[in-house]
């Protein structure tokens, strides 16, 4: 499994960077996971948007989901492939086909839409993927991706949170927000974000491998995060980086 970060800015994008967006390869299967302000643009660098078999949305906040109106332009009026079935279906918070569609002022017909079960386990042919809720002012899931035995976790945003704790356990690679500096840690809780310290606590009691930190409000330091996060974890940390490809 590789999970290719095609954006890693939480709330607005650096000058010149993209908000969440990444592209999970597993099983043969191409795994879209968020897509916020700029992250088509870096999709684009890396496949054919009909090659997408499916899309997976944390949450409704624009830097999540900010171009996924411009991606059903690209499948709308793209060249399409002969053979492509039509529609990517896209799991995401129930609410999601009616915000998208007004949005974009009309029903978005080239994505189906299907309501995240908590505790479900999706199989997509040898890919298990599986949610929780997380604490976030909005509704918002974590998401763990099993192929071939190695498991990949995505906190999406999240306050520390036991649920995602648990989601997390033992994975290879916890991929997890550090949306905030060390600064505001005493108001993470109400922000529903970690800080690059409260992040390396959930990967150390998750028991994870490695933790990758994303998710960086653009005046949060990575490095500084990551100095934070080694300490709580002691296990190996590292700030992705935008167009990075990390192995589970
Ligand atoms: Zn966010
Ligand atoms: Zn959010």
């Amino acid at each position: 499994m590789r999970v290719w970060v095609l954006g890693r800015c939480g709330g607005y994008p650096r000058p010149g960077e993209a908000c969440s967006g990444y592209l999970v390869e597993a099983a043969g299967r191409r795994v879209l996971v968020d897509l916020g302000h700029g992250a088509l643009s870096r999709l684009l660098l890396r496949l054919d948007p009909y090659d997408l078999d499916v899309v997976l949305l944390s949450h409704l906040h624009p830097d999540h989901v900010a171009d996924l109106p411009a991606l059903r332009v690209a499948l709308r009026w793209g060249r399409r492939p002969a053979g492509w079935p039509g529609r990517v279906p896209v799991l995401g918070p129930a609410q999601a086909p009616d915000y998208l569609a007004h949005v974009v002022g009309e029903p978005l017909e080239e994505f189906d839409f299907y309501a995240i079960a908590e505790a479900e386990p999706v199989e997509l042919d040898g890919l298990r993927v599986q949610f929780c809720r997380t604490r976030h002012p909005v509704e918002t899931y974590a998401v763990r991706l099993e192929s071939q035995g190695a498991a990949l976790v995505y906190t999406a945003d999240t306050a520390p949170s036991d649920a995602v704790r648990e989601l997390s356990r033992g994975a290879e690679v916890l991929l997890a927000e550090a949306t905030l500096s060390e600064a505001y840690r005493d108001r993470a809780d109400a922000a529903g974000h970690l800080t690059g310290s409260l992040a390396g606590a959930l990967a150390q009691e998750a028991g994870v491998r490695r933790l990758l930190l994303t998710h960086f409000f653009p005046t949060t330091d990575p490095q500084e995060s990551v100095a934070a996060a080694q300490k709580a974890f002691g296990g190996p940390v590292e700030a992705v980086e935008e167009g990075g490809a990390y192995e589970v």
